[in-house]
């Protein structure tokens, strides 16, 4: 069922987090992924597709791009390398979880591709591949997912807001499953529980965002990363689902501890990431005036997907507090701070 690592004992602290595709690990949440690892505490990370419909970065592992299997079995090479490099050491596939049908083969859940809808919005792509996840049962993914909270038992489940970061079909359909396991992981279903399966309520559930003032601050510092083959982004345009004001904001990593983590996790993802650098690196560049690039120090660095437009990475990633979920307190390792905690 678990595809690598040491299995972590369930109810140590554990950190679990549901993501689309590989790669969003690393993007949204890579800093408290690592920074939970570097405490020495359990962390799993499921991953709901292959990612398998991808645009590929790069000449060398263009033709990738369109073979589905292919790029399927790359980007798993890439994702192990950066769980690696974060440290997180148990990962899944979400169809992993599914009990094997009698008559052989196992479901797969496929990347359902996107379509760009303006500046950081994706909407559905206009043909969903077969076994796209965003066709599969809620309930039923949800289940599998459920199990594996009941046998981890974490203190603190991460994934997205509603609207799936910036609207992909799959991160939004990662977070219906992921919201509707935690209800179910927490269901006592009397005479059904065996050892290690009993009810689980999961203390703390956080939600990936962006605050909207880090943000601008830092796509207006991407001028400093200007480099051929690479477009700036607008510091004044459109913002993705999940950008939100600074003061709504409940949980945040400090990302430089972990900085060699982080970035060495995005180079693992070479075919998704690419223009990864960071402000120490720019600034020894001839030319480069260090001060101009970040003087508030929001900005750890630079990084781009396949479009080629310039993203920031900040200094601190940031959380919300699942709507409708009350926290209860949970021990948070060094790096991590809740900035607000409900009473
Ligand atoms: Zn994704």
């Amino acid at each position: 069922m678990v595809t690598d690592g040491v299995v972590p004992p369930a109810g140590e602290g554990g950190l679990l987090a549901v993501h689309a595709h590989p790669d969003d690990e690393t993007l949204s949440t890579g800093a408290l992924l690592a920074t939970w690892a570097a405490a020495g505490r359990p962390v799993t990370v499921v991953t709901c597709t292959r990612g398998e419909q991808g645009e590929v970065i790069g000449s060398r592992l263009a033709h990738l791009e369109g073979d589905g299997p292919a790029l399927a079995a790359h980007r798993e090479g890439e994702l192990a390398d950066a769980l690696e490099a974060l440290g997180v050491g148990e990962h899944t596939f979400l169809d992993a979880l599914r009990a094997p049908p009698a008559a052989g083969g196992r479901t797969r859940y496929a990347d359902s591709g996107m379509a760009w809808a303006g500046v950081a919005r994706a909407a559905a792509a206009e043909h969903l591949p077969d076994g796209a996840f965003v066709g599969v049962d809620v309930d039923a993914a949800a289940g599998d997912l459920a199990r594996l909270i009941r046998r981890r038992r974490p203190d603190v489940v991460v994934g997205y807001e509603p609207g799936g970061g910036y609207g992909h079909p799959d991160h939004v359909q990662a977070h219906r499953v992921m919201q509707r396991a935690l209800d179910l992981a927490q269901l006592d279903v009397t005479g059904t529980a065996r050892t290690g399966d009993e009810p689980w309520r999961v203390p703390v559930v956080l939600w990936s965002v962006l605050p909207v003032e880090e943000l601008r601050v830092g796509l207006a510092a991407m001028s400093s990363f200007a480099a051929p083959g690479l477009r700036l982004p607008d510091p004044a345009g459109p913002v993705p689902a999940c950008a939100v004001p600074g003061a709504e904001v409940d949980v945040r990593v400090d990302v430089r501890p972990v900085a060699s983590a982080v970035v060495g996790a995005m180079r693992a993802h070479a075919t998704q990431i690419q223009a990864v650098r960071v402000v120490d690196e720019v600034a020894r560049t001839p030319g480069a005036g260090t001060a101009a690039i970040d003087p508030a120090g929001l900005v750890l660095g630079s990084r781009a997907l396949s479009d080629g437009v310039l993203q920031p990475v900040l200094a601190a990633e940031a959380y919300r507090y699942a709507h409708g979920w009350q926290p209860r307190p949970v021990a948070w390792p060094a790096g991590v701070t809740a900035v607000r905690w409900p009473a």
